[in-house]
């Protein structure tokens, strides 16, 4: 039998298993010895009222076992046929292992570097302020979430399994925590090695891998895919799971030349906001000693409405930094990642508004939103027209629409330049922007602070492209699955997993 229990335990007592077992053993109504196994199911903070407590699910098992919180897949070598993935991000490499775990075998094409070199060259670029186009915070193993605060939450449970995604991320070395905490992150310094670790089962299983290898042609027959080449001129042959990210305009335009079926698809722009994170704790948990010994740095999730547009909060970093993320020279746009402690001084996210593709005016062209994206970098570029030197501004003279005398400390991780970031932006996604800041002040009080700092621009939130597929085979032409974030079925890291794993059973389906 299982007896499930919730209790509510201060944060200072939410290790102490002792405490939380006798806790759930009262709730339940069952004395100890009759209790023959205990698990912890889910774990959260409840900041509503003080004082703050962690809320924590339980399973009670009398008379039997608790099953193991999830069973590590057994990769046999791959022996039958290849799948070419292009793209080693979170789609691709979740593709590749789902290929094993079925064995078939996974080609990994990747225009990047292997994620420790990748670390030195981004290291590089902040060094000597240059942007480099092949290995940079989108562009490398690992993908766009290589080195970000690695938040593993999403809403898109009806995409799949979150809960196999999260398990895999735990076979290949993550904690055991990110499947019982309600917002589990693993943090830019953990995910590394966990990349490495899915490197490695991919090559012991019989997979390859090619770095530094960029995919610049589509091999077609017959109205069919059936290869690649790549920039120099190599071939590899098989059906492609395409998933290259959101950040890679030469293979929208080669889809474009190809007459692959795309549209233009939504996306959200704005800027990157940064504050204390001594402030963000102070309010989020009410409480003037900020978050004190136990509590976690504190998150925010903030969404308002104004002129009929949704302004939001996303990709909130606590204790983070914010990082240049542009992919191309003479373009600017920031990020946001974070160390697994989220120890920082400092709490940013992104605050961004609609765009929606009839506000472009340009129907018909379903590169329209890419063109309008990298316009909005260019324009943030050329206020300061300098290696990934980013423009800034006081939030409140952002909301005042005046240029800031000066800047305060930020953490990022380039030069900032003092500009008026309303410069960017059309009018009317300004005003939703200054609009949105003010209600979220109305949440927040004192949101809207002399030290806070906004930072330009925020751009690459989602696919400004989606390349149509069938919604059962998953193919938008024979032998060719988009997929990803990049295709415009997904939004974050687990997300992206979830679509890299249903594109690699449709493949296998599409092979058999
Ligand atoms: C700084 C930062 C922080 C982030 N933080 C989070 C977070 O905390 N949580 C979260 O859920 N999401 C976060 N994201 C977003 C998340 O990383 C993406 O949603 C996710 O990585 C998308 O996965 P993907 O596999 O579809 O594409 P990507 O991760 O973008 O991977 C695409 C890969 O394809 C490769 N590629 C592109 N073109 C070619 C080509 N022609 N030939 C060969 N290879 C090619 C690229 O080099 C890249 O490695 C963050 C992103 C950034 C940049």
């Amino acid at each position: 039998m299982i007896k499930k229990v919730n209790i509510k335990v201060l944060a200072q007592d939410a290790e102490n298993i002792e405490k939380i077992k006798k806790l759930a053993f009262y709730e339940a109504n069952v004395s100890e010895n009759k209790v023959t196994d205990f698990q912890i199911t889910k774990k959260s903070i409840d900041s509503r009222r003080l004082p703050i407590k962690i809320d924590i699910a339980i399973s009670l098992y009398i008379g039997e076992k608790a099953p193991s919180l999830y069973n590590p897949i057994v990769f046999k070598k791959s022996e039958k046929q290849k799948v070419l993935i292009v793209g080693m991000g979170p789609a691709g490499l979740f593709a590749g292992l789902k290929l094993l775990e079925n064995g078939f075998t996974p080609i990994l094409i990747e225009r990047g570097e292997k994620v420790e070199d990748r670390r030195k060259s981004v290291a590089k670029m902040i060094r000597e302020n240059q942007v480099n186009e092949r290995s940079n915070y989108c562009y490398g193993e690992g993908g766009a979430g290589a080195f970000s605060d690695g938040k593993l939450f999403t809403r898109s449970k009806k995409r799949g399994n979150i809960y196999e995604v999260l398990s895999l991320f735990v076979q290949m070395g993550a904690p055991s925590s990110i499947l019982t905490d309600s917002h589990p992150h693993l943090g830019t310094d953990k995910l590394p090695s966990i990349i490495k670790n899915i490197r490695n089962t991919i090559l012991d299983n019989g997979g390859e891998i090619y770095y530094n290898t960029k995919m610049s042609d589509l091999i077609i027959k017959n109205d069919e895919i059936i290869g690649l080449k790549t920039e120099n001129n190599d071939s590899f042959y098989g059906p492609i799971i395409l998933a290259t990210g959101h950040s890679c305009k030469d293979i929208y335009q080669l889809l474009y030349d190809k007459n692959i079926p795309l549209e233009a698809k939504s996306i959200a722009i704005g800027v990157r906001v940064e504050h204390k994170q001594s402030f963000i704790d102070q309010v989020q948990y009410k409480s003037k000693n900020g978050r004190g010994k136990y509590l976690p740095p504190a998150e925010y999730r903030l969404v308002s409405n104004v002129n009929s547009r949704g302004v939001f909060s996303f990709c909130m970093c606590p204790g983070g930094f914010v990082v240049p993320s542009q992919t191309e020279r003479e373009h600017c746009l920031v990020n946001g990642m974070s160390p697994s402690t989220r120890g920082g001084k400092w709490a940013n996210s992104a605050i961004v508004t609609e765009v929606r593709v009839e506000d472009l005016n340009d129907d018909n062209n379903p590169l329209a939103m890419l063109n309008f994206q990298h316009d909005i970098e260019k324009r943030t570029y050329d206020l300061v027209q300098s290696g990934i030197a980013a423009p800034a501004q006081r939030l409140q003279d952002f909301v005042n629409k005046v240029e800031s005398k000066d800047l305060p400390q930020s953490s990022y991780l380039g030069p900032l330049v003092s500009k008026d970031l309303n410069l960017i932006f059309p009018k009317e996604i300004g005003k939703c922007l200054r609009g949105g800041f003010i209600s979220f002040n109305n949440k927040i009080p004192g949101f809207v602070n002399n030290d806070a700092i906004v930072i330009a621009s925020e751009t690459r939130t989602s696919s400004p492209v989606r390349i149509l597929r069938d919604k059962d085979t998953l193919m938008s032409i024979k032998g060719l699955f988009p997929c990803g974030e990049g295709a415009g079925y997904a939004g974050g890291i687990v997300s992206s997993a979830l679509d890299g794993i249903n594109c690699a059973l449709a493949a296998i389906r599409y092979i058999s």
